[in-house]
């Protein structure tokens, strides 16, 4: 059996009628960069994710790059963030000749470890860098919050910013103690990607930086447009960051769709969950699965399985072992960014982050979207089955 990781095509097939009015209708009204479309999106965007004001950008990595530009940051400036994420939470930073300064993950979660952080701060604080530290980058890796309460706690006592990479979790919730809070709306900003691949994905690039704090929301609606106040009288020095009509279109067809998409997303989950406890495998420790940590907290979004991450024993071997039985995996990622090429220069060496560089060794994403069947799921565990059976 064929088991593609990703199969766009089967959702697109559901709303293919829908998609096609909405771009004719925008080609007819050659409406092509920003305007009403992405106003739309605009609110309800920034509606479903429970903040006053959401700003349509080209892309994810443009939303962290405007809004660290909003914020004011500059060469030599630090930014405390995770090194097991897409490159583009640090390349951001590194792209205003900020440093990224790393701080190792939660084993369970993969997402920052408020402990580790509390301890990087602690360390910080009596150096002379304990100044140029402006802020941290929290991802909400896979589609699950990081822990988000003491984060804050610890920002707010370093007069710390807090933006949050929340790309791959739109609409996952976290129970805070102040309530419940959607991903992206707890930091002084929050950023959303609608690359194709994630959950609500456009037809292209696209993304979003969530707010509720008019100013900074005003500054990164300038920065979007080159710095510019009224036409052609610049205040600061932005860029070309514009959302397109067509993808805000496409997006406002997906939006209504997306809770019972993440909602089908947990119903895979459970899924193999059910069927990997039946394999034995997790008794005998070949593999590990993604733990929910905000279940039974009275959250629906209490994960949105942007991904299904399991860890396993001989990780390479098995996944070469699935393709050659048509499954289809991807490790996110592969290489934790302290150890990257590009960041040599951070001074970073194999052995300061054991959680990242283990999760780089261990983890492996299975195929998971609302249209898997049960069949395919049953398809997928087997194989692994058979790949521990011998022996
Ligand atoms: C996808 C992603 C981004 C970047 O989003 P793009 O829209 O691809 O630019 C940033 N951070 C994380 C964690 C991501 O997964």
């Amino acid at each position: 059996m064929k088991i593609p990781f990703l199969d766009l095509k089967a959702q697109f097939l559901t709303i293919k009628d829908e998609i096609k009015n909405k771009i004719d209708s925008i080609l007819e009204s050659q409406r092509f960069a920003l305007g009403p479309e992405v106003e739309a999106l605009e609110r309800e965007i920034a509606s479903f994710c429970g903040v006053r004001r959401a700003i349509g950008v080209s892309s994810g990595t443009d939303a962290l790059l405007v809004s660290l530009m909003a914020l004011e940051i500059k060469p030599g400036d630090e930014i405390i963030t995770t090194p097991f994420t897409f490159f583009a939470t640090a390349g951001a930073i590194a792209r205003l000749q900020a440093r990224p300064v790393f701080c190792d993950i939660d084993p369970i979660t993969y997402n920052l470890d408020p402990e580790k952080l509390a301890l990087l701060l602690q360390k910080i604080r009596k150096t002379r860098r304990a100044i140029k530290l402006k802020g941290i980058i929290p991802v909400h890796l896979y589609g699950q919050c990081a822990d988000m309460d003491q984060i804050m706690a610890l920002a707010r006592s370093y007069h710390l910013f807090v933006v949050e990479d929340a790309a791959q979790a739109i609409g996952a919730e976290y129970p805070s103690k102040r309530g419940v809070r959607k991903a992206g709306s707890m930091g002084i900003a929050g950023i959303i990607s609608f690359y194709p691949t994630k959950n609500l994905g456009a037809y292209g690039d696209g993304g979003m930086v969530l707010t509720n704090q008019e100013k900074l929301a005003q500054k990164m609606m300038k920065l979007r447009v080159h710095g510019e106040r009224r036409r052609y009288f610049y205040e600061a020095i932005g860029g070309n960051f514009r959302l397109d009509a067509l993808q805000a279109g496409v997006l406002r067809v997906k939006l209504p769709y997306l809770e019972l998409w993440q909602e089908k997303r947990r119903e895979v989950a459970a899924r193999y969950e059910t069927l990997f406890e039946e394999s034995g495998l997790i008794e005998r420790k070949m593999v590990s699965l993604p733990q929910a940590v905000y279940k039974n907290r009275g959250l629906k979004n209490y994960h949105t399985y942007h991904q299904f991450v399991i860890r396993a024993r001989k990780r390479n071997e098995l996944q070469a072992f699935l393709q050659e039985k048509g499954v289809e995996t991807f490790i996110f990622y592969p290489r934790p960014l302290h150890l990257q090429k590009c960041f040599a220069y951070l001074g970073y060496k194999e052995g300061d982050f054991p959680e990242a560089e283990r999760a780089a060794r261990e983890v492996l994403a299975l195929p998971i979207y609302p249209e898997l069947t049960p069949e395919q799921q049953v398809y997928i565990v087997d194989c692994i089955k058979e790949f521990f059976s011998q022996g």
